[in-house]
């Protein structure tokens, strides 16, 4: 029997940690390379659709999920000014039902930790910053900045929105602003007990701007995240404005909640909203990418990380299933499984960007009124989302 296939995934986000621990499960030889000293992420929450969800219990991460992670009952969308209800849907235990796993909300760092303990702590490789890469044919070999070099069997650039893997196989293009930028924040709950809030997801909806608040941590944390948006964005001018007041000023003549969470935080930081042009291919020989590196996407569907986990469970699938033959199969097979569904929800959340800024007036009052009869946030309504099991393969036709 051939000895297990080597693999090298660049970047320990949540994308490459899960990634590297469905392929691990599905038999191969994994090591994750991070530029970073120490495993980190910002102190921010996410929210996880149950087709995420049911992929990180597969991998057996329940214990700490079930731990870390809050169940919120449903969500609750509402207008900026006034808090009249635009829709409603509940998540839980609806999602569990429909799907077999649950909608979750989590903190970052809760969740990477819960990943990361999962892995070998010796095959995390920190301190290797990737700098470049070269096809072998029968290989990839990749160099690190600290003078390292690898030449695993398949390579997988999981090194987010700057990604080098990507530029190595691509092209170098720097992402472009997207005109948004979000102050986020978490605050203990303590602070806002009074408010008596549901243990679920609010989203208010306001001309130019929407902010989103919902728990972390066991429900010890509210987290927010307020979306405004602005031509221009200077990293240098910008990380001073981070301040409570300025969110407080970004968010002035909303209602008085939206108010009163963002002042209860207990700091709040700023974070500058980038895109890119989706690719039309994300492999090329033995090299692949996956989440940000490959396919960005504006949070408006709340599906960056979810796709980036997908990601993982397809390719590990593919590779598994392709295991006697040529990787660039395999790859190629990646490919063609993900690219449609990531597209389409890359478009969806560009779409959602302008829907929910509309300013006050007839554009807004149709939108509201779809709101109110449709929805658009069931849970079964969204079965192509959240029923979707990437782990498993389509079998493909044509
Ligand atoms: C405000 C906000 C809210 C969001 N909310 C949600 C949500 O609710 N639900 C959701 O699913 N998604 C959400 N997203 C999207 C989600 O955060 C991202 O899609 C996801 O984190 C991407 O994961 P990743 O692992 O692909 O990339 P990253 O998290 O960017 O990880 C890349 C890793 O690679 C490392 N790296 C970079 N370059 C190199 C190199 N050259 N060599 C070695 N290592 C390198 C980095 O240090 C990093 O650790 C949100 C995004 C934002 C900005």
């Amino acid at each position: 029997m051939s000895p297990p296939r080597t693999i090298a995934v660049i970047g320990a986000g949540i994308g490459g940690l899960t990634a590297a621990l469905s392929l691990r499960r599905a038999g191969f030889e994994v090591d994750v390379y991070e530029q970073a000293a120490e495993l980190t992420e910002v102190g921010g929450g996410i929210n996880m659709g149950p087709n995420a969800a049911r992929i990180l219990y597969r991998l057996g991460l329940g214990d700490g999920l079930d731990r870390d992670a809050v169940r919120p009952i449903g969500s609750h969308q509402r207008r900026w000014d006034d808090g009249r209800t635009l829709q409603r849907a509940g998540l839980n235990p609806q999602c569990e039902r429909l799907y077999g796993a649950p909608h979750l909300t989590v903190h970052r760092a809760d969740l990477l930790a819960i990943i990361a303990a999962a892995f070998p702590a010796e095959h995390i490789h920190p301190g290797h910053r990737l700098v470049g890469l070269a096809d072998r044919g029968d290989r990839t070999e990749a160099w690190f900045d600290n003078g390292e070099r690898i030449a695993p069997d398949i390579l997988v650039g999981a090194d987010g929105i700057h990604s080098a893997v990507r530029a190595a196989l691509f092209g170098e293009e720097a992402p472009s602003f997207a005109g948004c930028v979000a102050y986020r924040g978490l605050v203990p709950v303590e602070r806002i007990a009074d408010l008596g809030l549901e243990r679920g997801s609010q989203s208010w909806l306001g001309p130019g701007a929407h902010l989103v608040h919902y728990f972390v941590s066991g429900g010890r944390l509210l987290n927010f995240v307020g979306w405004t948006e602005h031509d221009t964005w200077n990293r240098e001018d910008w990380t001073d404005r981070a301040t409570i007041a300025r969110a407080l000023a970004a968010f002035e003549g909303w209602h008085p909640q939206v108010r009163r969470i963002i002042a209860s935080a207990e700091t709040c930081f700023i974070w500058a909203l980038f895109d890119r042009d989706p690719l039309p291919r994300w492999s090329v020989g033995r090299t692949t990418l996956l989440g940000d590196a490959c396919h960005p996407m504006y949070p408006f569907m709340a599906q960056g990380a979810a796709q980036a986990i997908e990601d993982g469970a397809t390719l590990a699938a593919c590779l598994a299933d392709g295991r006697d033959r040529d990787p660039a199969e395999a790859l190629r097979r990646y490919d063609r499984l993900r690219l449609p569904r990531v597209t389409r929800l890359q478009q969806m959340s560009r779409a959602n960007k302008i829907r929910y800024h509309l300013p006050d007036g007839p554009a807004q009052q149709a939108r509201d009124a779809e709101y109110a009869t449709t929805g658009d946030r069931a849970p079964a309504a969204l079965q192509w989302l959240f029923g979707f099991d990437a782990g498993v393969l389509e079998v493909e036709t044509g």
